[in-house]
């Protein structure tokens, strides 16, 4: 057994003071985790030797000699970020209406469109954004997002072929429109796609993702998964609601079985009034995710082939190696208007595409302002500006840096502030207690990309303790 002391960021007291150590209870048998939660610098230890880790010796004398460069490290990330990558939304429109999502029903039965000239146009400013203060060899990424982008396949396209050697293309989608020739052409471009399955059954999936009139739409995103076998780079993501919870299990099976090489199970946005209803109790919901975590385990044991859970996957890189995380709702500030923007099918320009249906968070537009203005705009500051020390309860929470307290969208509209929590806040924590708990028992590994760590500095690795 291992145990495994990796850390971040601000410094703490120097030697002499008392342990700048929390402990943290990760419902282990023999272990517990000590955290200093300024910097998030932790370790596994066993439980019967925490009075004497906390008193002096190997992890105190590495926090104090490391410490001083997490912080920097750490302040790079969470303040120094710029914009890497675009949320583009050609359409406000969709050809479904499923029950969780974030862009209000009139625009998805009535909103605008881009043309070619235009989605061209966009690229064309944003290429230039980018280039302003990205280095040449590393290519910005533009994700066609929705509603549902395929709607305006031939424009879309047709930015891909003109500009795929200027960025990194990606296209999230809910598989309708998927067809043999629209996989032909993404897949020979390497253009990252993303499906939305809800379940391993028509019967659960299609109470969630539906069409207008009701109708399901299961076959046709699994005929599409069908002819995506073998393309490395796409994945399937799974929204956890009341509706799937009891066959997450199931669904991860499935997945692995039509040889799915990464999938996300994602709590619901609680943004708008609509997602909350199925959002599922916080217990409930971290139950089910972690047996389907484990069930992805066993897969892996049995088969040798991994179902990679990315959003969890991101949470252990989160502990393991603070920057080299993928995804960025678990870092506060949030990438948000951060290290990403979105942009409206009119130009506009908001922190996230969770925000798009809300006016208020609109910064500026691309076609008649610098991307920089509009990010320095007051609706972007209020989201980029928001960190977890200022959110109410959870400024003294252990495992805060690991957490990152999202989504300011939630916060905003569902809780009323800034300063307040989103949802799910005990699954967060269960969450981190789970991921800490494969870290004990080093199984963690298995739970990651193959060669996740390549390029990637572990900044600190403390044997058993
Ligand atoms: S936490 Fe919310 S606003 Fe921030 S990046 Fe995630 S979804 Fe977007
Ligand atoms: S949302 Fe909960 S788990 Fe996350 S930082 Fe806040 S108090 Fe901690």
């Amino acid at each position: 057994m291992t145990a495994t002391s990796q850390a971040a960021l601000r410094g703490g007291p120097g030697r002499g003071s008392p342990s700048p150590f929390q402990p943290f209870d990760i419902g282990h048998a023999t272990h517990i985790a000590v955290v200093e939660p300024e910097t998030a610098f932790w370790g596994v230890v066993r439980k019967d030797r925490l009075t004497e880790t906390l008193a002096g010796g190997e992890l105190l004398d590495t926090y104090f000699a490391k410490a001083e460069a997490f912080r920097r490290e750490m302040d790079l990330l969470r303040f120094h970020l710029k914009p890497s990558a675009v949320y583009f939304n050609p359409t406000e429109r969709c050809n479904l209406n499923c029950s969780y999502c974030y862009i209000p029903e009139s625009m998805r039965r009535n909103g605008q469109h881009m043309d070619k000239a235009t989605v061209l146009d966009a690229l064309d400013r944003l290429h230039t954004y980018f280039r302003g203060h990205m280095p040449e060899e590393r290519l910005p990424q533009v994700i066609f997002h929705g509603a549902e982008p395929l709607l305006t396949r031939e424009a879309i396209f047709a930015g891909i072929e003109a500009y795929g050697d200027r960025f990194r293309f990606g296209v999230q989608t809910n598989a309708t429109l998927l067809d043999d020739a629209a996989v032909a052409f993404l897949t020979a471009r390497g253009v990252g796609i993303g499906l939305s399955l809800d379940g391993p059954v028509a019967d659960i999936s299609d109470r969630t993702r539906r069409r207008w009139n009701g109708g399901g739409v299961f076959d046709h995103v699994v005929r599409a998964i069908d002819r995506l076998d073998g393309y490395p780079g796409y994945n399937v993501i799974c929204t956890m609601t009341t509706q799937n919870l009891p066959h997450l299990s199931e669904m991860v099976d499935f997945l692995h079985d039509r040889r799915v090489p990464a999938c996300m199970l994602n709590v619901t946005r609680c943004t708008l009034p609509g997602a909350r209803d199925g959002r599922g109790d916080d217990g409930a919901v971290a139950a089910a995710y972690i047996a389907a975590l484990e069930q992805t385990h066993r897969l892996y044991r049995e088969t040798g082939r991994k179902l990679v859970v990315a959003n969890f996957a991101n949470i252990l890189i989160a502990i393991l190696a603070p920057t080299a995380r993928r995804l960025m709702c678990d870092i506060s500030p949030c990438g948000g208007g951060r290290s990403f923007f979105a942009l409206a099918p009119n130009g506009d320009l908001f922190p996230c595409s969770e925000f798009i249906g809300l006016p208020a968070f609109n910064g500026g537009n691309l076609f008649r302002q610098p991307v920089q203005e509009i990010l320095e705009s007051p609706p972007f500051r209020l989201v980029s500006g928001r960190k977890v020390e200022d959110v109410a309860g959870c400024d003294s929470c252990v495992i805060r840096h690991f957490c990152g307290s999202p989504c300011p969208a939630e916060a905003h509209e569902m809780n009323g502030g800034m300063e307040q929590k989103g949802a799910f806040c005990h699954f967060y924590e269960e969450q981190v207690r789970y991921a800490l708990r494969l870290i004990a028992d080093g199984r963690h590994e298995d739970f990651l990309w193959d060669g996740w760590d390549e390029g990637t500095e572990i900044a600190c690795a403390i044997g058993a303790l």
